[in-house]
């Protein structure tokens, strides 16, 4: 059950060479290969199935600062510039508007916590608006009912998640790049201890640099070179309804449901950070790492059943170049929806706004969150492999700051100034334990 997701053309043959192949066409991939496309650097970018079918198109479509942890505030600053930037300079619609995310809640201590937040983000030029009851009861009008308190920053905003990642591949051709869907990289060369080339389904791409940005298959990819990259993800089951409820938020955060306009009119309907836990062979390897942040959702999170062990995304195998890979067995990873919570979001999305009761259910679907064990991506060339640079564990945030991403990895990649400081995303600081640093979610 994958979710809406515009259809797009791609690059004819694969070439022999570039200057930088980038594995994975999910958000983060693709704005590497843009920014990298338009700086004259040439850049290949591999799509195991479509581009934009994983994460990168099952996502509410929030980019936000809003509730941002420290490390990743001023990536979202920036990708929201960027975002914005993104249609003058394509020519296309991402769905991209500066609407504001609004966030209602009757529990003090969460409204505390906002304000906590709005208090540092002022320290960092960001400012944010608290709600009284009475602002916050007429922001929230559409649900009928009197708000303690509320939060809303007016420059936040959504982009189109059916739309975003196809848009920016076009833009990556457009700018002189290639783009190969149904095309996994089964594995990276090496000669002398540094990148050499990528072997792919395809054939062989010579090249001196390669950008993992795999989402939720890097870890298994990169175990395949010794790396080893903490890794572990959550099954996530959403909804969207049909066009038709009018008078209601672009973008609404309650603690029972959460709702987001979608660019053809209708709603997606979801309840903030709720997933299952799938075990996987990885996650029993990473289980100590992640117990921090199991530590702190745990009140979000249920146990899973063997979905995740039989995407096979998480395995510990390894597999050889020469022949089929799971990468090639499983082209979308498309998980099963939790009917269960599908149920409970709509029938919590009707009690609190009603005017979505006469509206139809258009799209149900799952996706794997993939994550750190601190909640911060991984970022930059790994210790011990000149060439390889690491882009993946965005948990649950890489849509938003998916453009800054893609800037701050095609500085990396080109030794430009780097847009924002990259130390926070440094792979290597995952050696360490993650008490005490998991962000805030
Ligand atoms: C239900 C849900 C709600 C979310 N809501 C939000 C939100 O509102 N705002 C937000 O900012 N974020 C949100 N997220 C998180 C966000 O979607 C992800 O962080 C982001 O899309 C990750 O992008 P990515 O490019 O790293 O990974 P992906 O989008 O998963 O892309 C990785 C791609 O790599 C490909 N690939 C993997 N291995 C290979 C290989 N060997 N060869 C070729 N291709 C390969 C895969 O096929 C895939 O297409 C949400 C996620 C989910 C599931």
């Amino acid at each position: 059950m994958p979710a809406p997701l515009m259809h797009i053309e791609t690059s004819p043959s694969l070439p022999r060479e570039a200057d930088v192949v980038v594995i994975g066409g999910g958000v983060v991939g693709a704005f590497t290969a843009y920014y990298l496309a338009r700086r004259g650097v040439g850049v290949a970018l591999l799509e195991k199935g479509r581009v934009g079918a994983e994460q990168s198109s099952r996502n509410w479509g929030w980019c936000r600062q809003q509730n941002r942890d420290a490390r990743e505030l001023p990536m979202s600053t920036k990708s929201l510039d960027l975002w914005e930037k993104l249609a003058q300079e394509t020519g296309q619609d991402v769905g991209f508007r500066r609407c504001g995310l609004l966030y209602l809640s009757q529990d003090d201590a969460e409204i505390a916590a906002w304000a906590k937040w709005r208090d540092f983000a002022r320290t960092v030029g960001v400012t944010t608006h608290m709600l009284s009851a009475e602002e916050a009861t007429e922001k929230g009008k559409a649900t009928g009912r009197r708000w303690k308190g509320g939060v809303f920053l007016p420059t936040d905003g959504t982009a189109d998640p059916s739309r975003a990642v196809p848009v920016v591949a076009r833009g990556v051709m457009a700018a002189g790049g290639t783009v190969h869907q149904h095309c996994a990289a089964r594995g990276v060369e090496l000669s002398a201890g540094r990148v050499s080339g990528v072997v792919t389904e395809a054939g062989t791409i010579r090249t001196k640099t390669v950008v993992m940005a795999g989402g939720a298959w890097a870890s298994s990819f990169c175990h395949q070179l010794g790396i080893r990259f903490p890794q572990a993800s959550v099954r996530s089951s959403i909804l969207a309804v049909a066009p038709g409820a009018i008078g209601l938020p672009d973008a609404l955060h309650t603690g029972p449901v959460s709702l987001t306009r979608r660019g053809n009119g209708g709603y997606t309907l979801a309840i903030s950070g709720r997933a299952r836990v799938d075990p996987t062979p990885q996650q029993f390897r990473f289980g100590r790492e992640f117990l921090p942040m199991f530590a702190r959702r745990w009140r979000s999170l249920a146990p899973g059943g063997l979905e995740g062990w039989r995407q096979g995304h998480e395995t510990l195998a390894k597999w050889t170049l020469d022949g089929v890979t799971p990468m090639e067995r499983n082209r979308i990873l498309d998980p099963r929806p939790d009917m269960v919570q599908i149920r409970l979001t709509h029938r919590r999305a009707c009690e609190l706004l009603p005017e979505l009761e006469g509206v139809a259910i258009s799209d149900v679907w799952a996706g794997y969150i993939d994550s750190t064990p601190d909640g911060v991506p991984a970022i930059g060339e790994v210790e011990g492999i000149p060439g390889f640079i690491l882009a993946a564990g965005f948990s649950g945030h890489g849509f938003g700051i998916g453009p800054g991403a893609g800037h701050l990895i095609a500085d990396i990649v080109t030794g430009a100034e780097p847009i924002i400081d990259p130390r926070p995303y440094r792979p290597e600081r995952l050696k360490t334990a993650a008490w005490g640093k998991v962000a805030e979610f």
